[in-house]
Parts: C-alpha cells; structure tokens; sequence
C-alpha cells in the first residue's frame, strides 16, 4: 500500500536557541544520543524491509535538530536509494554542511528548511540554500510570521531564486489583523492557510489510513497531536488498525496535520511535494501569485546546473 510515515525519536536537542522554541540550545546526553541513533536505525530498517510490500513517502519531524547528526544524514542518504521510497524528507535549521547531499538521490530526498533570523547570519543561511539549488535538491524555505521578521522574510523572499517556495507560518498564540495578514499574503500566497487554526472536529482526515506518525518505540498515532495509539511498527499491529477516521479534535493548527485534512485542497495544491510543503508547479487551485513557480531543475551530468 501507499503509506506516509512522519518519524519523531527521541532527539530533543537542538544547536539553535530560538526565542519561541522550548528546544533551544537543549543538549542530549550521550546515552540519549545513542538511544536515538539506535531507534531512527531500527525505523530505518524497517522502512528498507518494506520493498516489495509497501510504497512509502517519509518525512523526518525532529523535536530539535537532526541533520547535525551523522546518523540523520546517513538515513536520508540510505532511504533516498531505495526504489520503494518515493520520498524521503527533513525538517531542518539548514545549519548543517550540504556536501552530504552528494550521495543522495535527488529525485527522492527533500529538505522542508525553515530560516530563524537572529541564530544565523542571513548570507551563510541563503548560500545553503542557493547551494540546495545548484544541487538540483528539492526544498522549500520557511520563517514563522513573527512582526520582526517581516523584513528578513522580504529579503529573503527577493533573493531566493524563483522556484523556491517561501512559506510563512502563522505564529504560535499571535492573531494577524487582516492588514497584517495581507502583508504575510504577499510574500506567501498560502499564508491564508497558516493564519487560523483549522476546525477538523468530525472532518475526514488521511491520517490513520494512508498517513501514521510513529515515534522512536515503534508507537503508531494517527498524527503526532491525537495521542491514541494505533498499535506498533514492528510487531505489525498497527496494521490492521488502519482504516477512515474521523478526526477527533476539535481543531489542527499545523501544517504537517491539516495538509491531510480532506475538506482542504493542499494534496492537490502541494501535488508530488506534500512532504517537503513544495507546491505543484501549476494547479488550477493555485492562487495566481505563485504561478511563478518552476520546477527545481536537476543537475546536469557534470554535476552542474
Ligand atoms: S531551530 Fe527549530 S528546533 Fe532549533 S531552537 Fe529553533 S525552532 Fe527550536
Ligand atoms: S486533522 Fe489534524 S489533528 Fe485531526 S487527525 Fe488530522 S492531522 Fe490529526
């Protein structure tokens, strides 16, 4: 079956300090370093098991930050290669070197990037990111919709190449004035998305039947917010748990959840970049504005653009 996995271990640490973070600069101690390792290994082999039987799309939802650790890099490299994996993607700081990136499949692997003015100087944040471009890497880049962040957001927004998706997410506890909102609009057509949380009570969401969130024990949920369990990856149970579900709560305020939400266009919007939040070149749902989007182009056979 086609089936969508959002992995979250154990990791909690994390080697930025955002203000609106309870992760920030928070350090693992070695044995829970060793305990993540051992667990995105065994979810790793798992996903590698599943040839054969099972189409996966993966995406990786750290609570702190993973590509800094080898093993991270390792998995996405390994799964990238993997002809049953149609999709293997991160949600990332960026502050990790790229050269990694080399081994991995480009068809495959994606990084869901998001900018935090104020831990990172801008030019080292977007040459990472010119350098995902050049490296044919599929991504999209992303800042919460915080007021002083507006102006890093327009900068960013004019020198990122034009293929890039810029997103902006709707700042946790804040309420945009429609001004407000129509400013965040303009950098990011989709903003209307983010800025209100979406009721779902009772709504028909793919989670639990072609989506699942699975922690670093193997525990399966429908989603990482309805903390029902499903059964286990790794003794099968969860298997015949899944099925339609109506959600249970009464509203889904994060993108990686209300992008499942049937009553919502994304899957169409986000068309082959569901994961990584990289909208479809073209959809007739796409509001006008970003029909500047274009495929990211691939690397040529030397390696270059
Ligand atoms: S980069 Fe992400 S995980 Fe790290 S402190 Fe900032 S928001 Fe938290
Ligand atoms: S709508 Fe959101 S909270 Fe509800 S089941 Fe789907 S992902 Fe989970």
């Amino acid at each position: 079956m086609d089936l969508t996995v959002l992995y979250r271990g154990p990791l909690a640490s994390c080697d930025y300090a955002c203000p609106y973070c309870p992760f920030a600069k928070r350090r693992d101690t070695t044995d829970q370093l060793r305990a993540d390792r051992a667990a995105l290994e065994r979810f790793t082999g798992w996903a590698r098991s599943r040839t054969g039987e099972d189409r996966l799309s993966l995406l990786f939802t750290p609570w702190g930050e993973g590509l800094v650790r080898s093993w991270y890099r390792r998995a996405l490299v390994e799964l990238s290669h993997q002809p049953h994996v149609d999709r293997v993607a991160i949600q990332t700081n960026l502050s990790c070197r790229t050269d990694w990136l080399a081994e991995a499949d480009p068809a495959t692997l994606a990084l869901w990037c998001t900018y935090h003015p104020g831990q990172t100087p801008y030019d080292r944040f977007l040459s990472k990111v010119r350098d995902l471009a050049e490296r044919g890497i599929r991504h999209s880049v992303g800042i919460v919709g915080l007021p002083e962040n507006l102006e890093h957001a327009r900068r960013l927004r004019a020198a990122l190449p034009s293929h890039v998706y810029l997103w902006v997410n709707a700042a946790d506890g804040h309420t945009y004035t429609d001004a407000e909102a129509d400013t965040w609009t303009a950098l990011d057509p989709l903003f209307p998305y983010s800025r209100h949380p979406h009721r779902s009570a009772g709504l028909p969401c793919r989670t639990g039947e072609s989506v699942i969130s699975v922690d670093g024990d193997g525990t399966v949920r429908r989603c990482h917010f309805v903390r029902a369990e499903l059964g286990n990856l790794y003794d099968g149970t969860y298997r015949s748990a899944l099925g339609p579900r109506p959600c249970p709560l009464t509203t889904c305020d994060c993108h990686i959840g209300y992008v499942h939400l049937e009553t919502l266009p994304l899957y169409d919007v986000f068309a082959g970049g569901v994961l990584e939040r990289v909208p479809a070149a073209r959809t007739p749902l796409l509001p006008e504005a970003l029909l500047w989007q274009r495929p990211v182009p691939r690397p040529g056979p030397a390696g270059g653009p």
